[in-house]
């Protein structure tokens, strides 16, 4: 029986890593689908503080790693499959067959990437089609992309992209970017950086192997116009890793686990931190500030029920 398991090794589920591991719980992470979580599709980190100059998102993740480990917190890869509450502990199904038992768990499975719905990119995914212009992005070298989105994640990927691209425009369905005015004013000051408004992207077309151009739908006055683009990025936010969970916690209507201001869930004993949990603020400071409060209340009720 373990006392701790985090699922999750995104920034949220480090942090609690390194306070369960101090307070000699000796915690064991399970990495999920998407090892390092958010932080490891990004590149500079400008806002987290202690960083003057910024950090790369996949160091800040490596370093929060080593120091977890440092402390004795111990990483399997693998996947949970299913949640199943028993009495006074909790089971895992992990994708492997293993099942493992926890005293207390701290779910830090964050969020990934939304996906449009549409039958086409789903047949261009990953030939045109992606979500990760850290990932793809070299890809587009001396090509023309769009980017999908309004938000800083649209901007941030925008930005990058222009390293490659020739030229990168952003398709966003309203007429004025939800983005930080940092990030606006560094999208617009950028000559490779173009926009439509008030369109929405209705399908990706391509030649059956690679995307050629989308079909644009304006949603002010319904026309519809052809794109040429090699690549289509996807910004439009994301949608939280709950699905083992919904039977049996208490979930929001866009799927967000329900906490409480100390982490807790509706199950005594497990405790959630991180972009799971927040439909407000989803940064990396803010993650990570929610992954010691988990921890920290995971450690005190380990105390009061007998570790
Ligand atoms: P957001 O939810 O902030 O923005 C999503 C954008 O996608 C919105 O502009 C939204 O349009 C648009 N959108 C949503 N669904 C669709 C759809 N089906 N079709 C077309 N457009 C759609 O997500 P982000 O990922 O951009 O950001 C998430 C959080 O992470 C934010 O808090 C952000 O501040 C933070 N972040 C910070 C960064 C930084 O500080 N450097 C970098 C990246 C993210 P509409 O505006 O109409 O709702």
């Amino acid at each position: 029986m373990e006392n701790v398991i985090i699922l999750g090794t995104g920034i949220a589920g480090l942090t609690a890593a390194i306070y369960t591991a101090r307070a000699n719980l000796n915690p064991l992470l399970i990495s999920g689908p998407e090892d390092g979580g958010q932080l490891t599709l990004t590149t500079d980190v400008e806002n987290f503080p202690g960083f003057p100059e910024g950090i790369q998102g996949p160091k800040l993740v490596e370093e929060c790693r080593k120091q977890a480990e440092r402390f004795g917190a111990r990483f399997k890869i693998d996947i949970a499959t299913e949640f199943v509450q028993k009495n006074g502990y909790h089971e895992l199904v992990l994708e492997s067959g293993e099942r493992i038992q926890t005293r207390t768990l701290i779910i830090a499975t964050g969020a990934s990437a939304r996906w449009l719905g549409l039958p086409s990119e789903k047949k261009y995914k990953g030939r045109g089609v992606t979500t990760c212009a850290t990932c793809d992005g070299a890809f587009f070298k001396d090509k023309e992309v769009i980017v999908i989105g309004g938000g800083d994640s649209a901007m941030e990927e925008a930005l990058f992209l222009t390293k490659f691209a020739t030229k990168v425009t952003v398709i966003h369905r309203r007429d004025a970017f939800k983005a930080s005015k940092i990030m606006q004013e560094r999208f617009f000051q950028n000559e490779k950086c173009h926009v439509v408004w008030n369109n929405e992207v209705a399908e990706i077309l391509g030649d059956g192997k690679t995307v050629k151009s989308v079909l644009l739908n304006n949603v002010i006055n319904g026309t519809k116009t052809e794109f040429k683009c090699d690549g289509v990025f996807l910004a439009i936010g994301h949608v939280p890793n709950t699905s083992i969970f919904k039977r049996q916690l208490d979930l929001d209507d866009n799927g967000y686990l329900k906490a409480d201001r100390f982490m807790k869930t509706n199950i005594p004993g497990v405790f959630a931190a991180g972009d799971v949990q927040d439909t407000r603020y989803r940064q990396a400071i803010t993650a990570a500030g929610s992954g010691c409060q988990a921890a920290l209340e995971a450690e005190k009720y380990l105390a009061e029920h007998g570790k």
